[in-house]
């Protein structure tokens, strides 16, 4: 295959590990610069210019989008699945999971086990927002949050009520949510790879923190996952409609609860936890399933 990769940073663990696995499997890849990139969107011929050159002889694209690159990214991403390209994970999924409340429905909708979550614009509901969710502990959410930042516990009615005050006085969309404590600082990242979870860990929030992100000081250690958790992961990542994902489970009193699925997982932390070859877990998948314009919505 000759494969382009989407990322900003080749240097990235995961985008180096990424390239290592495609050149050992004997297959081209080239890093693009996402923001690099320019396009010809005149009728019917779509078309990518890079460097001087046009990007028209890729059999498949890795999407590897940052968060603040994600409306150009996606463009970019569009614009190879309508020349053909197939891509590991489609636009539209990852547009569906760049967007946290769009994420909720779309799993809500599959029956798929979520915290209790409340969203709303009005700062005058304050209460009601609080009262969906059963009332503090609360965790608020900015929507636009990433890696724990913007995820606040609001411990008691006051100081939850204060913090969305403030959040929406500053004009930020929030959601405000369940506290699962019995989750006990600790979250189970499922990294799905064509619907099979193929590694899991836990990672665990540094003392005093019911965070449990890796860059906010959390460790990982290898788990053993339960039938109902995997086909929890399975489930979501197929609902959101990803080919990779990382999954991320809190174990609650009323089963797994999905909080978030994440279309460019790290895989440091993974690959770290469990010895396992994940780089090349994702190639091997893309050999079996790479064919000519396999996109189901290609950008619909
Ligand atoms: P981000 O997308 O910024 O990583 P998350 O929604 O994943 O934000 O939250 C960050 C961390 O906070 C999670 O990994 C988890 O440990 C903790 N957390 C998030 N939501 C809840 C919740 N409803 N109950 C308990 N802990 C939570
Ligand atoms: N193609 C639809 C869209 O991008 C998918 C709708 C959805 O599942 O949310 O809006």
């Amino acid at each position: 295959m000759k494969i382009a990769m989407m990322a900003r940073n080749p240097n990235l663990y995961s985008h180096k590990r990424l390239v290592e696995a495609a050149e050992l499997r004997g297959h081209e890849i080239d890093v693009i610069n996402t923001l690099r990139a320019t396009m010809n969107i005149t009728s019917s011929k779509p078309a990518i210019y890079y460097n001087g050159r046009t990007l028209d002889d890729y059999d498949a694209v890795i999407p590897r989008i940052g968060v603040s690159v994600t409306f150009f990214g996606l463009a970019v991403l569009r614009q190879f699945e309508m020349m053909g390209v197939y891509p590991l994970n489609e636009s539209v999924a990852i547009g569906r999971s760049r967007d946290k409340l769009r994420s909720l429905q779309i799993l809500s909708r599959r029956g798929i086990g979520l915290p209790v979550t409340a969203f709303g614009h009005d700062p005058k509901k304050t209460d009601e927002l609080l009262k969906i969710v059963g009332g503090a502990p609360v965790v608020i959410k900015l929507l636009e949050g990433t890696q724990g930042i913007g995820v606040v516990l609001g411990e008691t009615e006051k100081s939850a009520k204060s913090v969305i005050e403030a959040f929406r006085g500053a004009n930020v969309d929030i959601m405000v949510q369940e506290f699962i404590k019995e989750a006990g600082n600790s979250d189970i990242r499922c990294f799905v790879v064509g619907g099979k979870v193929i590694a899991s860990m836990e990672r665990t929030g540094a003392p005093g923190d019911f965070r449990s992100n890796i860059h906010r000081g959390g460790s990982a250690r290898t788990i053993k996952i339960t039938a109902q958790e995997r086909t929890t992961a399975v489930e979501a990542a197929k609902a959101m409609g990803l080919n990779v994902c990382g999954v991320d489970i809190l174990r609650s009193n009323h089963g797994p609860v999905v909080m978030e699925v994440n279309s460019s997982p790290g895989l440091e932390g993974i690959e770290g936890a469990t010895g396992l070859d994940i780089a090349g877990m994702i190639i091997d998948f893309m050999e079996k399933d790479c064919r000519p314009g396999k996109v189901r919505t290609k950008g619909k």
